[in-house]
């Protein structure tokens, strides 16, 4: 394929993400223009025979700003009523403008317990890829009626790069209300490449009061898709054309160029796609064992562990000063690991009466963070 102006080609499936301040105006109501032309844009696109996912926050939002009501003091129970109205409004006005040009939307809610079951997984793939054959627009959210903290995504962020990694995505485009990453001297970043490492970056906090994520959640999803081999732009979303000028390779926004060696599905799924349920901390050893060599941890170099966690549940593997290094699927419960911890792996099996594993975590099931 041939690139397209800055794009390293050009873009034959998009995952789109809409964030609640694009969507919304100041009173906190759905801005219906805004919604027209993402609609009206997404359109154009289709009519090119680009497949297009779009990811849209703004349920809470707008179903906040229907009831007249703000976040805060909302019980969870309130905030799970507000969204299932919010939802309901948001995909009306998405559908009544892709209509108009002949297009029709299918709606996935998901939480974070469709990305650590494998089966669910691959559903979410053959549904989209079902719903792009039809010619229908997926339009995605977390599902923000049933979820709770435990099972949440977190933000649409995190959400769009497992979308546009699992759907095979060229290109990941996050709409946001301001023109891209800023640097620390407040200039636009034009091209993000060097992302992984850099500490340049002005990565304003939190979102608003009815989004969730920031500049941060953002990064997150571009190591999530640069590590894919996806490409990511991080744009204004109010701006006119905008997803068409993107398309087109125009220089807008911060552009993220993709890893060269990108990582394989199965060790992005446990970096990314997988919430960590707990840590354990290891030693100097350990920690060059695990970057320089390449090894597995075994128990003789772990020096702790944090939260409550299961075999086969994933980790962050932390060094002394509590930076994450790595991720990976733990072999032994957190109270198994208290007991072996330190000691020599012949002793797992006297320790606690039993030996799955000689490995804490295999290497296998180990993502070093870059
Ligand atoms: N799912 C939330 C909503 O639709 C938004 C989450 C986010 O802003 O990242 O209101």
């Amino acid at each position: 394929m041939t690139r397209s102006g800055r794009l390293k080609r050009k873009p034959k499936r998009i995952t789109i993400k809409v964030g609640t301040k694009v969507l919304t105006d100041k009173n906190n109501l759905i801005d219906k223009e805004t919604v027209k032309n993402i609609a009206d844009q997404i359109s154009t696109l289709m009519d090119k025979g680009i497949e297009v996912i779009l990811i849209t926050s703004g349920a809470i939002g707008s179903g906040l700003g229907m009831l007249n009501q703000k976040k805060k003091g909302r019980s969870l129970s309130e905030l799970q009523a507000i969204a299932s109205i919010g939802q309901n409004y948001l995909m009306d006005i998405y559908n009544s403008y892709l209509r108009k040009r002949g297009y029709i939307a299918g709606q996935l809610l998901l939480t974070q317990e469709d990305f650590n079951d494998r089966r669910r997984f691959l559903n979410i793939r053959y549904t989209l890829n079902a719903l792009l054959k039809y010619k229908a627009l997926p339009i995605i959210n977390e599902n923000d009626s049933v979820s709770t903290e435990e099972i949440k995504c977190g933000d649409n962020d995190r959400l769009s790069s497992l979308v546009a990694d699992l759907a095979n995505s060229d290109l990941l485009v996050i709409l946001t209300d301001v023109d891209g990453v800023y640097d620390q001297k407040g200039q636009l970043i034009d091209h993000g490449a060097e992302i992984m490492n850099c500490k340049d970056l002005l990565i304003k906090g939190k979102g608003s009061e009815e989004s969730t994520g920031g500049m941060a959640t953002k990064l997150d999803a571009v190591k999530n898709v640069s590590c894919a081999g996806i490409e990511c732009i991080i744009a204004r979303g109010k701006k006119e054309n905008v997803i068409l000028d993107v398309v087109e390779g125009q220089k807008i926004g911060t552009y993220f160029k993709p890893q060269e060696k990108s990582l394989k599905a199965r060790k992005r799924w446990i970096a990314f796609g997988l919430k960590s349920r707990g840590k354990i901390i290891v030693d100097g050893g350990a920690e060059k064992a695990l970057i320089s060599e390449n090894r597995s941890l075994l128990p003789s170099g772990v020096k702790g562990t944090s939260g409550v966690f299961s075999d086969g549940d994933v980790v962050d593997i932390v060094d002394e000063s509590g930076r994450t290094i790595a991720k990976g699927l733990s072999n032994y419960k957190s109270d198994e690991i208290q007991k072996i911890m330190g000691k020599k792996t012949a002793l797992i099996e006297q320790l606690l009466g039993y030996k799955d594993y000689d490995e804490v975590i295999h290497r296998d099931n180990l993502v070093i963070l870059g």
